[in-house]
């Protein structure tokens, strides 16, 4: 197995603003996806730390990007949280807001990768994600995880279940931050995108 460059990751900033983000001239991978479906537990188990993203007491209420710096030239940034239903309508519009205007400002974003629960399904929010990620022809990668839920048979069902909702996108894959499992495959991918 090849060695997992985003051990490496520091915390480097939150921004609230568009304006707060770092120098745009590198490569950037983001995670994305609805309140609760483990997002920080997934950066966590990549970066192999316990606490590098934190979850949040508030789901839905940290509207920031945070960003992990890898090297110089390479970062992770952890996106907010959506689709919790208790978030206040104007909260809902300042996400859209924010999301909208760094995914159309943002040179560096070379893939996103989006977080879903294997148990769930497919919402408009990660379709409209998968679209734009069509439209402005950036990778996305659609990561299934809290594999864990389910037994082996019901997981290889979702797992096409899946496949076919999210046909659009390029690539899909089972993930567990809980058992720490398909982790390789998913650094495989990041290296794809960050340091070919
Ligand atoms: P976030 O809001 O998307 O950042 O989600 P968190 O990382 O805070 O996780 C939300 C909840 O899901 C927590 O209780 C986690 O322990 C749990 N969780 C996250 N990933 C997994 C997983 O792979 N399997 C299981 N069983 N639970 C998970």
């Amino acid at each position: 197995m090849s060695a997992n460059p985003y051990r490496k990751a520091t915390y480097l900033l939150s921004a609230h603003k568009l304006d707060q983000l770092p120098k745009d001239d590198g490569r950037e991978v983001a995670f994305v996806g609805r309140s609760n479906v483990g997002k920080s537990s997934v950066i966590n188990a990549l970066t192999g730390r316990r606490a590098l993203a934190r979850t949040s007491k508030l789901p839905g209420r940290t509207q920031q990007l945070n960003y992990f710096l890898i090297n110089e030239e390479v970062m992770l940034v952890d996106l907010p949280g959506y689709g919790y239903a208790k978030v206040p309508k104007q909260l809902k519009a300042q996400w859209s807001e924010l999301i909208n205007g760094y995914f159309n400002i943002r040179q560096s974003l070379t893939g996103l990768v989006l977080i879903v629960d294997i148990r769930r399904d497919i919402t408009e929010q990660d379709l409209s994600i998968i679209n734009w990620c069509e439209t402005v022809e950036t990778p996305v990668h659609l990561l299934v995880n809290k594999a864990d839920k389910l037994a082996f048979g019901a997981r290889k069902e979702a797992l096409d279940r899946w496949k076919r909702q999210a046909d659009k996108s390029g690539s899909v894959q089972l993930f567990s931050a809980t058992r720490k499992t398909g982790i390789s495959e998913l650094v495989a991918v990041l290296d794809e995108w960050l340091f070919v």
